[in-house]
């Protein structure tokens, strides 16, 4: 078993880990010797949350030293997967089998377990968070036994545990369901008013399997992305024009500025649910890299205020963003999921690196928001570390 000191830093760098150990068990008994002697142990997976929901003052564990694993069952209709595996590399197993995800995050680096743990999410108004197709999964307990929870055999509990924050233990495997694999275009279109989108969200949000719209609350437009399905919706665009935006003329990065190298192919070119659904490809550093993110869950419901109450503020939050982008999640049962009970829309924020700079506009933000029943992931004091 590897063990080192100290661990460095989140994936974003403003996180600086407090653990006193860091360990890479090889083995799953390696793992169940060390949980059940340590005090006190948090599971950290591709380290990509931007607070300290990771960090412990006792044993770091990362599972990604365990035998890696990616198995369907007989009918395919699941794949069990070790808990370190990345989305990435998952997706392109199951594609080759013929086989897909309902959904991914705008990233595909990160860890199953730990986007699960989190309620991680992408966009589609029909679509819950990548934690809604758990299963099963493995956890060992603070005695060091394995457990296995299912979503058959634990029926009342089963959506208590699923996101979990890391708090229940260490995840080792999961199961999650699968659906026959599927095409998708990704159309992008320029300047879509916020005006437009306010009246007409629902119509815009379902116009494609997945939506982003990524707003400039400064100028009062949105770049919005459709990750249309080709099964459903066929591979033609809706149009030159469509919601008062007009068809992008090339491939746009989430980023106003910066090069769409990184990014997922646009133009309504149909490829793998794996190699659209996600905003950034696998093989590059998503996003910008240098950069703080936040974002609050609300009613789906209330769009309209909410896109209106951004703008309103745009004086004060445009200076210090890189981009905020606009999506949905379907509701769903798991307890802690923060779209639990309810169709949400998301608004996230890519800030820029500078913490002190940012926690004002996050908190001018927070006090328009919260009364707008907003559920936080990441908020004012958690950028500290
Ligand atoms: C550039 C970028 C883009 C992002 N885009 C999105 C997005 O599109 N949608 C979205 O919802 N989020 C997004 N995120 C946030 C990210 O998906 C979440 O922070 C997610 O938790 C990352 O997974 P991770 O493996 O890095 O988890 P970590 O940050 O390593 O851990 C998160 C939590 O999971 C727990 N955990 C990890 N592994 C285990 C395990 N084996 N057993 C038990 N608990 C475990 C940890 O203890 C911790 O509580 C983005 C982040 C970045 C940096």
């Amino acid at each position: 078993m590897l063990t080192t000191g100290p661990p460095t830093r989140n994936w974003a760098g403003n996180t600086t880990f407090g653990a006193a150990r860091v360990h890479r068990p090889a083995s799953l008994d390696e793992l169940r010797d060390l949980v059940a002697s340590a005090t006190r142990v948090r599971a950290l997976g591709s380290g990509h949350s931007f607070n300290r929901i990771a960090d412990t003052s006792g044993d770091l564990v990362r599972v990604d030293g365990l035998p890696s694993k990616i198995e369907t069952d007989g009918t395919c209709a699941t794949v069990t997967v070790g808990a370190g595996t990345r989305y990435g590399e998952l997706a392109a197993v199951l594609h080759s089998q013929g086989r897909a995800l309902a959904n991914m995050a705008s990233l595909p680096h990160i860890s199953v377990a730990g986007s699960c743990a989190t309620g991680t999410h992408g966009s589609g108004s029909a679509q819950r968070s990548l934690a809604s197709a758990v299963a099963g999964f493995n956890v060992v307990g603070p005695d060091g036994e394995v457990r296995r929870m299912s979503r058959d055999a634990d029926p009342e509990c089963f959506t208590g545990t699923v996101v979990s924050l890391g708090a229940l233990g260490v995840v080792t495997e999961l199961t999650l369901d699968t659906e026959p694999a599927f095409e998708v275009a990704q159309w992008v279109y320029d300047g879509v008013p916020l005006e437009r989108l306010a009246e007409h969200f629902d119509e815009i949000f379902g116009s494609a399997y997945s939506v982003s719209a990524f707003a400039d609350w400064l100028d009062g437009t949105a770049v919005v992305w459709l990750k249309r399905r080709t099964d459903r919706h066929g591979t033609e665009h809706p149009g030159p024009a469509w919601q008062g935006g007009r068809l992008a003329e090339g491939p746009r990065h989430p980023i106003p500025g910066m090069a769409p190298d990184s990014c997922t192919t646009q133009g309504g070119v149909p490829g793998p649910w794996f190699e659209r659904l996600p905003h950034f490809r696998p093989d590059f550093t998503p996003s910008n890299g240098t950069e703080l993110q936040s974002e609050l869950y609300l009613p789906r419901e209330r769009a309209p205020e909410v896109l209106a109450a951004l703008r309103g503020l745009a004086g004060v939050i445009g200076p210090v963003l890189q981009t905020s982008e606009v999506r949905t999640v379907a509701a769903e049962d798991l307890w802690l999921s923060p779209a639990y009970g309810r169709d949400s829309l998301t608004v996230h924020f890519t800030w820029v690196q500078d913490t002190a700079a940012v926690l004002p506009a996050i908190a001018a933000m927070e006090e328009l928001l919260m009364p707008l029943e907003a559920r936080p992931l990441v908020q004012r004091d958690d950028l500290t570390g």
